[in-house]
C-alpha cells in the first residue's frame, strides 16, 4: 500500500520536475532577496549558472526591479505580468514578464517568495511591427482617401461642364442633327449623369470621418422619422408598407445614423420583389452594451454567398440597367457604423428577403 508520505514526496518530485522543465525562469527566494531554488529556464534567460546563484542576493541577479518585488511580496501582494527590460550578461536588452506571489508558512506568515519570469522579446518586437505596420497603413489610407477626394472634386466640374453642353447641343441644334448624331448626344448625357452620380457618391463616401467624430445620444425613432421623410416619394411611389417599432438611443452622429438608415431603406425599396407589396420592419434587439436594429425587406434577396463582397466599394449583384446604383452604399453604411464602433451583418435568401443587422452600442444616459 502507498502512504501518504510517499504520496507527498512523489507529487514534491513531480513538481520540481515541471519547474526544472519549464523554460520560464522560476526562481525562489527569501524575504532579504537571497535566492533558495533556480530553474535551468532561470540559468538559460539570465545567463548564470545555479551554483553560482543560490545564496546569492536576487538584486544582484535581476538588478534594481528586486526592490520593488520584495516590498509587494512583504506585502502579501500577489504581481502579474509585470512588464520590464533587462539586459542580459552578455550585453542584451530583452523584454521580461514578471509575476510574483508570496509562500506562507504553516502560521500564514508570507516566509518567502516565487518569482516566474518569461521572455517576452519576440512577442513585444511582433507587437511594436504590428503597431508599425497599421500605422502604415492607416497613414496609405488616409492618403487614398484624400487622393479620392480632390480628384473628385476636381473631376466634378468637367462632367458637369459635359453633361450641360451634350444637353445645349442637343436642344439648340437638334433639328440641324441627324438621328443618330442626336443619340449619340444622348449617349454622352446619360453617361455624365451616371459619372455625376458615382463622383457625389464617392464624395458622400469620403466624407464619413473626415471631420472629428463626436459621439452623443442619438434617438432612432427621429432618425426614422427624418430618413422617411427625405424618401417618401420613393415610398409613395412604390407603395412601400414601413413598420418601425420603437427603438433606443444609441451613442453616435445624427447625421451619420440618417446616411445609414436612409440607404438601408432605399435598398430595401429598391430591390423589391415585383410579385408583392414592399413590406419593411424596422425593430432593436438589445445584446448587452449594444443594440441591434433590423431592416428587414420582402424583396428579391440574394445568395449568401456574397454576404461580404456586398459591404465592399463598387461591388453589386445585380444590374445597373434594372437597378441603378453605384455599389457605394453599403460600403458607406459599413464605414459608418464602424466609425460608431458597431458591426454590420446580413441574412438573406434569394427570393425571400433580407436582413441587414446593425449593432451599435446603446447610449448611456
Ligand atoms: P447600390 O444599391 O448602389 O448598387 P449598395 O452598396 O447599396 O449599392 O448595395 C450593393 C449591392 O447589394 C446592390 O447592388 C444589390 O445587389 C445588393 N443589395 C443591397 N441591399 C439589398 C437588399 N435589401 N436586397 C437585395 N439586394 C441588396
Amino acid at each position: 500500500m502507498t502512504s501518504l508520505n510517499e504520496v507527498s514526496d512523489y507529487r514534491s518530485r513531480q513538481l520540481a520536475a515541471i519547474v526544472e522543465s519549464s523554460t520560464d525562469a522560476i526562481i525562489s527566494f527569501m524575504l532579504d532577496g537571497t535566492v533558495i531554488s533556480w530553474n535551468s529556464g532561470a540559468q538559460q534567460l539570465f545567463g548564470y549558472s545555479i551554483e553560482s546563484t543560490i545564496g546569492k542576493g536576487l538584486r544582484q541577479i535581476i538588478g534594481s526591479e528586486c526592490d520593488a518585488i520584495l516590498d509587494g511580496i512583504k506585502r502579501d501582494k500577489k504581481m502579474d505580468n509585470l512588464e520590464f527590460i533587462h539586459a542580459t550578461p552578455d550585453g542584451r536588452l530583452i523584454y521580461l514578464s514578471l509575476s510574483v506571489s508570496a509562500i506562507k508558512d504553516e502560521e500564514g506568515l508570507v516566509s518567502s517568495g516565487a518569482a516566474i519570469f518569461r521572455d517576452i522579446t519576440q512577442m513585444k518586437q511582433a507587437e511594436s511591427e504590428l503597431l508599425r505596420t497599421s500605422q502604415q497603413l492607416a497613414q496609405s489610407n488616409k492618403e487614398l482617401e484624400e487622393f479620392a477626394w480632390i480628384a473628385a472634386h476636381d473631376l466634378k466640374e468637367p462632367v458637369r461642364t459635359m453633361g450641360t453642353y451634350s444637353r445645349l447641343l442637343k436642344d439648340e441644334y437638334g433639328p440641324e442633327l441627324d438621328e443618330q448624331a442626336q443619340q449619340f448626344l444622348d449617349f454622352i448625357h446619360s453617361a455624365a449623369g451616371k459619372a455625376m452620380a458615382r463622383i457625389d457618391d464617392v464624395l458622400k463616401f469620403s466624407a464619413v470621418g473626415r471631420e472629428k467624430f463626436i459621439a452623443v445620444p442619438v434617438n432612432l425613432n427621429e432618425v426614422l422619422s427624418s430618413v422617411q421623410e427625405d424618401i417618401q416619394l420613393v415610398i409613395r411611389e412604390s407603395k412601400a408598407e414601413i413598420t418601425v417599432e420603437p427603438l433606443p438611443k444609441v451613442s453616435g452622429n445624427f447625421h451619420y445614423l440618417t446616411q445609414l438608415f436612409q440607404n438601408l431603406l432605399a435598398n430595401a425599396i429598391k430591390y423589391r420583389s415585383e410579385s408583392t407589396t414592399p413590406k419593411i420592419k424596422v425593430y432593436a434587439e438589445k445584446e448587452g452594451g449594444l443594440a441591434n436594429i433590423i431592416v428587414q425587406d420582402n424583396g428579391i434577396g440574394f445568395s449568401m454567398e456574397d454576404s461580404t463582397r456586398i459591404f465592399r466599394m463598387f461591388q453589386r449583384l445585380h444590374p445597373e440597367t434594372r437597378y441603378a446604383g453605384t455599389g457605394l452604399g453599403l460600403a458607406m453604411c459599413k464605414k459608418i457604423v464602424e466609425l460608431h464602433g458597431g458591426i454590420i451583418n446580413v441574412e438573406s435568401e434569394e427570393g425571400k428577403g433580407s436582413k441587414f443587422i446593425v449593432s451599435l452600442p446603446v447610449a448611456s444616459k
